[in-house]
């Protein structure tokens, strides 16, 4: 370890800074969020630094730095643009014992300044040991993602309970563990959902022994494949899971994302009776958070597209559990976007319907005058095995034999594949494509050989 971190305290503590350009004013900025007493040294301030002397915030030492200046302060920044200057200061807070950091000048430094990923009470602090200051940056944005902005929050109302807490639980093995729960439990929730007293008021009965950790289940919608397009909130619920319920459509891309601890249960419903799969899948959900687990069930697309996200939800609703869902960028979004086929592109569709192609062998329960207007995108999901029905119904009620049509297998992922031709070709387009895949039916296919911008690996059926 090159370098020993730390927090410091700056709280009404002296602090120099050399120089009073640009950088110098960002320093003194965040040392003055610190609460530190600035004290500055420079040829002349820039306007902001002048303001903040007539305000008071700041304290003018005068054009010359004197050594002596480092030996009453608790650490100094040089920031001149004067490398002779930098050094002399950087010698004389060496003799003088006192933390030095020239600004990107690492020789004339004993100590180092990291990228922070703030949240108040709860910092998270990257360093490259001055290697690599950009790739600590790049982590930084990494890390900035994924911790939620309610953590300070959470610390807050954590400092507040610590002492009582610590009187109730003495030992401190149980005290972490009582810690560890509460926040993988409901209060985390009720915290990001700014609810302060219903989270303190969890936190009581916790403390009380009550028990009353309730679970909690997160629907979580995985986005078509490309792992890219889960959303933030998903990825920070399938971080915090002690068990992700996920089904065969979520790509694996998105099932490392799991905490490595976690548990996972595949409710895949490719093999085996639907409707046994789907209770067997609702009690485990009930079941799980019974057990006080904070559950996420993880679906392809979005939960509340073809995706019996509501009906899950029904039953947690009647098991009184507590739920949440996150939405997720349904097939029909992200193959076409992919695909390069605009929805509703205004020369060619006025509106888009999704439907499900599992309907009657004989189409009946369907409104085919309605789906087979033009000017109109048809987006089916499960459709390839009817798709030789749904072509000849749309055409029997007027839909040209000849409007452009396309099949999207695998869409946003490596192995995406889309063929295009025309309605009267669209079984055999079916026939043999990949699954998953959706069918698009309606003129704005005919932009996809000009917008196709994602796969070079179309086959292209005249
Ligand atoms: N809830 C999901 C849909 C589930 S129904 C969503 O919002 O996307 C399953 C059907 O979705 C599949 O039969 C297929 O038609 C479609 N589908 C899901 N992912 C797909 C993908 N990556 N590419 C093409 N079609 C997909």
């Amino acid at each position: 370890m090159d370098y020993y971190p730390m927090f410091a305290r700056l709280q009404q503590r002296p602090v120099l800074v050399v120089g009073a350009g640009q950088v110098a004013e960002r320093k003194v900025d965040s040392l003055l969020q610190s609460g530190a007493l600035v004290r500055v040294v420079a040829q002349s301030l820039s306007p902001l630094l002048q303001q903040w002397c007539e305000d008071g915030r700041i304290s003018y030492l005068g054009e010359e730095f004197h050594a002596d200046m480092v030996g009453e302060v608790f650490l100094v920044i040089a920031a001149t643009d004067d490398s002779a200057l930098n050094q002399h200061v950087f010698q004389a807070a060496e003799a003088a014992h006192t933390l030095c950091n020239v600004v990107d000048d690492l020789n004339n430094c004993n100590f180092i300044v990291p990228a922070v990923v703030d949240r108040g009470a709860l910092q998270v602090a990257i360093s490259s040991g001055g290697k690599a200051p950009v790739l600590a940056r790049i982590w930084r944005q990494k890390i900035e993602s994924l911790l939620p902005q309610h953590l300070n929050a959470a610390a807050e109302i954590a400092g507040r309970w610590r002492s009582k807490v610590k009187q109730q639980v003495h030992n401190m093995g149980d005290r972490r563990r009582f810690w560890e729960n509460l926040f993988h439990s409901r209060f985390d929730t009720l915290v990001a959902q700014g609810d302060v007293a219903a989270a303190e008021a969890e936190l009581a009965s916790q403390l009380h022994g009550q028990r009353s950790h309730t679970g909690e289940v997160v629907l979580v919608g995985a986005g078509p494949g490309d792992v890219g397009l889960l959303t933030l909130k998903g990825l920070q619920a399938l971080q915090d899971a002690d068990v992700v319920l996920y089904d065969a459509l979520v790509s694996d891309d998105i099932l490392h994302l799991i905490r490595k601890d976690a548990e996972r249960i595949s409710v895949g419903k490719r093999a085996g009776n639907h409707s046994v799969m789907q209770e067997k899948t609702n009690e485990l959900l009930v079941q799980y958070a019974q057990q006080g687990k904070r559950v996420v069930r993880l679906k392809g697309g979005d939960p509340f597209v073809f995706g019996r996200g509501g009906e899950e939800l029904q039953v947690l609703q009647a098991a009184s559990i507590p739920y949440r869902v996150v939405p997720g960028i349904t097939a029909a979004l992200g193959a076409t976007a992919y695909a390069g086929i605009p929805l509703t592109h205004r020369q060619f569709a006025q509106t888009a319907t999704f439907i499900t192609g599992h309907c009657q062998a004989d189409g009946s329960d369907v409104d085919w005058p309605s789906l087979a207007l033009s000017r109109h995108t048809l987006v089916v999901y499960m459709g390839t095995i009817n798709a030789a029905t749904i072509a000849a119904q749309l055409q029997q009620h007027g839909r040209s034999a000849d409007t452009p049509v396309a099949v999207i297998s695998n869409g946003t992922r490596a192995n995406q594949q889309v063929s295009t031709g025309v309605l009267s070709d669209l079984a055999t387009l079916a026939q043999n494509a990949p699954s998953p895949a959706l069918l698009i039916i309606g003129e704005v296919v005919s932009l996809q050989a000009e917008l196709n911008w994602f796969s070079a690996q179309e086959l292209v059926c005249a």
